[in-house]
């Protein structure tokens, strides 16, 4: 399974924009080495560093002096020799986000889902190297085999909307809703239970855990409605996290109105609602969102609009309502893709998601003009923390015999967010 690099006619690679012209990026830092934030705890330079940074977030530990000194030529050469070396034993998996210099390498570059699906694809596979972010690497681990092991090659790469949502905090909010509605897992005269969980993908694994064991599901961006309407069927309402803004776009798109979408702020008594304002909802929003998708607004539609008329605007459904209302279309990142690749005459588009994948797309489609709506070069940070230099380390690690930053989900919160995961699998529109 021979890693290949992508050629293109157009330099996609936003790491060479931002090192050409850091003061048009969010941060000047995002122009330095990852590794010189590794020893201080948080999300690194980027669109998440302002969020809170969870204390009990793991960090990365010192990568080594040779790495860190090699050229790009020396990591390409050494990631190539460590990838002929352990040939099928390994599978490289790149998200969307990445930055080309990582996705080059990748046997499948996709979304999350695709990813984790595409592990479970190679059962013989004895290691896959993940590189996306945390929740991903979890929920490969969720899908793979026992004996496989997956790693993430920069333990800072965590979502900053996944740890929106702790556990805690939505243990704490699962009683007080007990307290309102009283036993949630008792079905009312129409077989209706008070409130069915609904995580997004974007969560941890203990948050999927809480949903698998109290009757809930998953879902991703592609497949939000579908899902919901699996808990509308069996539910009363939904509680839904950690992104109030899928969860928002999606529930208005059905026809639920935003007075019955209260917010759940996990600091306030009843998350900030009354019990008569839950009493009448239909979805429950938790207070989380995407620090990257959350920088898209009206008025750079407004402007995309005046400067190119006739523009497609696309946006992702983590972008804040407004955004999405007065986007021409909005889907997951697949979609996007897709949208673009099956539009037939040449097209200007303007696009609200991760820099790395608009880049990108805009260089496999010369034939298309392809922006982002963001003029800033802002890259979600946690994603921009896996360098070639730690892909290097774990595969030349894997060749030595030895397995670093394993991401591993015990069994107890596993079951649970298997069934949570199962459920969503089998869900059908
Ligand atoms: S783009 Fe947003 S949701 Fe995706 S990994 Fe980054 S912070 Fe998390």
């Amino acid at each position: 399974m021979p890693a290949t690099r992508i050629t293109l006619e157009v330099d996609a690679s936003v790491a060479r924009a931002i090192a050409a012209a850091p003061a048009d990026s969010c941060s000047a830092d995002l122009a330095e080495a990852p590794w010189t934030f590794d020893s201080t705890p948080g999300y690194g330079p980027g669109s998440s560093s302002a969020d809170p940074f969870p204390d009990v977030a793991p960090t990365q530990g010192e990568l080594p002096a040779d790495l860190r000194a090699a050229s790009d030529d020396e990591l390409d050469a050494r990631i190539r020799a460590a990838r002929q070396t352990l040939g099928d034993r390994v599978v490289v998996l790149g998200h969307f986000y990445q930055r080309d210099e990582i996705v080059t390498y990748a046997d499948y570059v996709g979304d999350s889902f695709q990813l984790a699906r595409a592990a479970s694809e190679h059962p013989s596979a004895e290691a896959i190297v993940f590189c996306g972010v945390h929740f991903m690497a979890e929920t490969a681990d969720l899908l793979s085999g026992p004996d496989q092991r997956v790693i993430l090659p920069h333990l800072g790469a965590g979502c900053s909307m996944a740890d929106m949502a702790s556990i805690d905090e939505v243990e704490e909010c699962w009683e007080q809703l007990e307290d309102v509605f009283g036993p949630l897992d008792e079905p009312d005269a129409e077989g209706l239970v008070p409130v069915i969980p609904v995580t997004y993908m974007n969560s941890s694994a203990a948050i999927k855990g809480f949903v698998g064991r109290n009757g809930g599901i998953v879902c991703t961006s592609s497949n939000a409605r579908t899902v919901l309407e699996w808990a509308f069927a069996r539910g009363r309402r939904v509680l839904f996290f950690p992104d109030q803004h899928l969860g928002r776009n999606t529930a208005k798109a059905m026809g639920v109105p935003l007075e019955q979408m209260p917010m759940w702020n996990p600091r306030q008594p009843l998350g900030g609602s009354s019990e008569a304002e839950l009493d009448d909802s239909r979805v429950i929003l938790w207070h989380g969102f995407c620090s990257v998708h959350r920088r898209f607004t009206t008025a750079q539609i407004d402007k995309a609009r005046a400067e190119h008329p006739g523009v497609r605007v696309i946006v992702h459904p983590e972008c804040p309502m407004p955004v999405v209302d007065a986007a021409d279309e909005s889907g997951s990142t697949d979609v996007i893709r897709r949208a673009i690749e099956d539009a037939t005459e040449p097209t200007t588009f303007a696009i609200g998601t991760e820099i790395n994948l608009v880049r990108r797309l805009a260089a496999q489609h010369p034939q298309h003009t392809i922006f982002c709506l963001d003029p800033v070069v802002c890259p979600c940070s946690t994603m921009y923390r896996i360098h070639p230099a730690y892909l290097a380390w774990v595969l030349e690690r894997l060749v030595a015999g030895e397995t670093v930053n394993q991401i591993r989900v015990t069994g107890s919160v596993a079951e649970p967010a298997r069934l949570a995961l199962d459920r969503m699998l089998r869900a059908k529109p």
